[in-house]
């Protein structure tokens, strides 16, 4: 087909933005500040797990110290039961030595429980001085987190007003081209990445390769208005002086 040459240079332009948005696409893909997010966010969730963890010993140390604190009472309240009947002086000898014995176990007992009772305790003090820890851990890496994703957004919404600018600048160039120029470069493009290149020094801009002699004299022979193609890639080439020609 036939396009005036200034038409055919506008295919640079428009090779140009597409080249920009390629990149743009690319950079949302490995943009850094996300790498980051991921990294806090995996680092947050292993401190939440800690804070979990923790929360769970101390609910286990206080389930552990109630039912400490009623086995204790349950020997208090037969202990007291017992020095009620000495007082009350209404038992006979033998009942006198059977309760006697039983309040020395019980003392016995008592003081095996509040012992067991002390050292719970003294669990669950370290405990909660874990949970704290592990608390104010996790809001700090929440709040890391949270500034690391105003950061990625950030980013995002920078790449937004980039590709909504090359978007805007292809429409002005795509408005230009004639329908048919463009479908071969959006099919060259769509195919092989690149839809249209200078050809500079006789080599393709879109694949590299330096074209040999024929190729080049054919392509010196062709009138300018005429699409010419890569014969290695397929890619429209533009001729300008600095094609080497
Ligand atoms: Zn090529």
């Amino acid at each position: 087909m036939n396009v005036e040459p200034p038409l055919q240079a506008e295919l640079l332009r428009l090779a140009a933005v597409d080249a920009e948005l390629t990149r743009i696409a690319h950079r949302r893909g490995v943009l850094p500040e996300q790498e980051e997010v991921t990294r806090l966010e995996a680092e947050r969730n292993t401190h939440k797990d800690a804070a979990v963890a923790v929360e769970i010993t101390l609910d286990d140390l206080d389930r552990d110290i109630r039912k400490l604190e009623g086995e204790v009472e349950a020997v208090r309240k037969r202990e007291d039961r017992d020095k009620a009947m000495l007082t009350a002086g209404t038992v006979n000898a033998k009942q006198l030595s059977e309760i006697q014995h039983e309040l020395g176990s019980l003392e016995r007992r008592r003081s095996v429980l509040e012992d067991e009772l002390l050292e719970v305790m003294e669990r669950r003090e370290a405990s909660a001085a874990d949970y704290d820890h592990a608390g104010a851990r996790l809001s700090t890496s929440e709040e890391d987190m949270a500034a690391a994703q105003r950061r990625r957004d950030e980013a995002l919404a920078d790449l937004d007003v980039a590709a909504t600018r090359c978007d805007a600048d292809r429409a002005g160039v795509v408005a230009q081209l004639p329908a048919e120029l463009l479908a071969i470069y959006d099919r060259q493009r769509a195919q092989h990445g690149v839809g249209a290149a200078l050809l500079q020094a006789r080599r393709c801009g879109a694949c590299r390769i330096e074209l040999d002699r024929g190729e080049i004299a054919r392509i010196a022979k062709t009138a300018p208005e005429v699409i010419t193609r890569c014969p290695e890639c397929g890619a429209i080439l533009v001729r300008t002086r600095e094609s080497g020609l």
